[in-house]
């Protein structure tokens, strides 16, 4: 089995046995005054690798910029943006389609949607095997909050500042919609939270974790890809 795909050498892929490859899309943007500004990179990484070790199929180096025009109020953000980031998922998947069977991109933020949806759209309609799938779990918070704060509490405790732990808006999304189109999460949460951290705990993290990997792997084996490329 190949495991990590930058560390296996061209040989050991061939187009005659077509591999197909899970490929981490994170971002690098502010996660409040506890979490670092990879931390969906963190988690699309953690994820992936476990539906790989599953599916035995290997997992490429992570893309670790994505669409976070929402968080640029707060320093350490740097987003590429949408128009950038769906040219730069199209090439990708016409490239790693000469060899690769299918490929899944294992989404870690909600700003990278609408990219993810017109590039695997158009590699899909050019008759590529592109999905993607999110690192998503229902009832979860939106930022930095509960939900980011365990998953990150189980599989990266020593980078979380649990001193530094604040609630944020915990507002439900629908209603902050408005202001934050306006405004970024700037206008709605000083400390960049949507959600409430504090009450985030390391099993609670395990769980949600499991259930973001047993999803993605559900989604990846029934194959039924929407009009968007995201596998149902
Ligand atoms: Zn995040």
């Amino acid at each position: 089995m190949l495991g990590e795909l930058g560390s296996a050498t061209s040989s050991q892929l061939s187009v005659s046995t077509p591999s197909s490859i899970l490929i981490p899309l994170g971002s690098t943007e502010q996660h409040g005054p506890h979490l670092p500004l990879d931390t969906d990179t963190r988690i699309a990484t953690a994820v992936a690798s476990a539906i790989g070790a599953r599916l035995e199929w290997p997992v490429a180096p992570a893309i670790s910029y994505g669409a976070s025009g929402e968080h640029q109020g707060f320093a350490g953000t740097i987003s590429i943006g949408t128009e950038a980031l769906s040219t730069l998922l199209v090439e990708y998947g016409r490239s790693a389609t000469c060899w690769a069977q299918r490929l899944v991109f294992v989404n870690g933020h909600g700003g990278n949607v609408s990219a993810l949806a017109q590039a695997v759209g158009l590699l899909r309609s050019e008759g590529r095997d592109a999905g993607w799938c999110p690192c998503a779990v229902p009832g979860g918070d939106a930022h930095a909050g509960h939900t980011e704060t365990s998953v990150l509490l189980h599989i990266s405790p020593n980078v979380v500042r649990t001193d530094r732990m604040r609630a944020g808006n915990d507002a439900p999304l629908r209603e902050l919609l408005p202001s934050l189109r306006r405004g970024g999460v700037a206008a709605v949460s000083g400390i960049g939270v949507l959600g409430d951290p504090t009450t985030a705990t390391a099993a609670q993290g395990r769980r949600i974790f499991a259930e973001m990997v047993d999803g993605g792997a559900r989604r990846i084996a029934r194959w039924l890809p929407g009009s968007d490329g995201m596998l149902t």
